[in-house]
């Protein structure tokens, strides 16, 4: 039994069932056991892997589109560049290459701010050290030669407001990490799923308190007439919460202009009636049951980009109908990078870059389970390819 689970379990005993989503934050990201304090949770060799570990195309793509996206917006000198749960930093490693191309060719801003919104303090000494290319010292530093200031924060809504900057945010499965609630449907009533003791002492699902508010999208599936025992999931409270990263980005794109890009597994619900459980927890690239090793296994949730896109707007901020991920990709010109890096290989290095770069792609797969969302300052052109 994990230490995390012997807490949990004590816990529940003396305080009560305890809510889904805060079971969910505890085993990610609780301080002293959570998830994501071990640092071998991604790669090859760890736990699950992300689209950057698989092809550094993505984030220069990503990059590509970031660049593209301040010119849209006039090029100013000075540009904010936010990274929401930068994992091993090889998203933005990947992303500053072409902006240090860009500036060769004196199409970069003169000075780019680099901003790590990471909660754990291990994991932002991985992306210094990948950044940096040295020791993992994650405190701000001077900018470097190229413009660029590396520096760390623990929440979006901790960014200051800087008058000037435009701010671009990132998000690559960053939400799908993000604590979800769970719902039940019990004798026709809502009520909250809770994490108890089972007979065994165990970890076990239960059905908690009637919800007293009803979150959005719970009457369309009441309408739909659910069952007893289906499951609702939402992150509603959590990502519009005042520090939360809904509230966070609509208060940034209302004072400078700004864009969010977010990439993850879910779906955009186009029946409009959301139930079905997704919570998983994940083992060396295998599924596992949640209650096995708290703290041990990574847990995600499938992100509801309906909700997400209804939260943003309902908090001022332009949205645009999702991409998958193979359309946003291909769109920002895959196959011509492709075809770049592979000019002059070999065919093995060849063939693994082509292999690689399909599995972005790939339907059914990572292209079409991976959705993009992006959200913009009002009055801002959408940025390509959302318009
Ligand atoms: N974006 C990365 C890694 C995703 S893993 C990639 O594509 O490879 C999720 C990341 O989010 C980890 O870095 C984790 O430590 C961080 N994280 C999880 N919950 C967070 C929270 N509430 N606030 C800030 N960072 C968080």
């Amino acid at each position: 039994m994990t230490s995390l689970a012997t807490r949990l379990k004590s816990e529940i005993a003396r305080d009560g069932p305890m809510a889904v989503d805060v079971f969910m934050a505890r085993c990610l990201t609780d301080p002293q056991d959570g998830y994501y304090t071990r640092q071998t949770a991604l790669g090859a060799n760890g736990d699950f892997i992300t689209a950057p570990e698989i092809s550094q195309i993505f984030g220069e793509l990503i990059g590509i589109w970031a660049l593209a996206t301040w010119q849209a917006l006039g090029a100013p000198a000075h540009l904010r560049l936010v990274e929401l749960g930068p994992g091993r930093g090889t998203l933005m490693q990947d992303v500053l290459r072409v902006f240090r191309g860009a500036r060769a060719r004196k199409t970069a801003p003169a000075k780019l701010e680099v901003v790590l919104v990471e909660l754990d303090g291990a994991m932002r000494a991985r992306q210094a050290a990948t950044l940096r290319g040295t020791s993992g010292d994650a405190s701000g530093d001077a900018s470097d030669d190229a413009g660029v200031t590396l520096l760390w924060t623990d929440s979006l809504s901790k960014l200051r407001h800087d008058g000037t900057a435009v701010t671009i945010v990132l998000a690559n499965e960053f939400f799908d990490a993000l604590p979800v609630a769970q719902y039940v449907m019990s004798e026709r009533q809502w009520c909250q799923r809770v994490v108890a003791l089972g007979r065994d002492g165990e970890l076990a699902f239960a059905i908690g308190q009637p919800v007293a508010a009803a979150m959005p999208g719970m009457a369309a599936a009441s309408a739909a007439g659910v069952g007893d025992g289906q499951v609702f999931e939402s992150r509603h409270s959590v990502i519009v919460a005042t520090s939360g990263p809904v509230r966070a980005f609509a208060d940034i794109a209302s004072q400078c202009p700004a864009a969010l890009l977010v990439i993850d597994y879910g779906d955009t619900c186009a029946s409009g009636v959301r139930t079905g459980e997704t919570l998983q927890a994940v083992a060396a690239h295998r599924f596992a049951d949640v209650f096995e090793a708290p703290g041990m296994h990574d847990l995600s949730a499938h992100v509801d980009f309906s909700e997400l896109t209804s939260a943003l707007s309902d908090a001022g901020v332009a949205t645009r109908p999702t991409l998958s991920q193979a359309e946003f990709l291909a769109a920002l010109g895959l196959e011509a990078r492709l075809a770049t890096l592979i000019a002059g290989k070999d065919a093995a290095t060849a063939n693994a870059l082509q292999v690689d770069a399909s599995r972005l792609v790939a339907e059914p797969g990572m292209g079409d389970r991976f959705r993009v969302l992006c959200a913009c300052s009002q009055g801002i052109a959408v940025p390509y390819p959302f318009a």
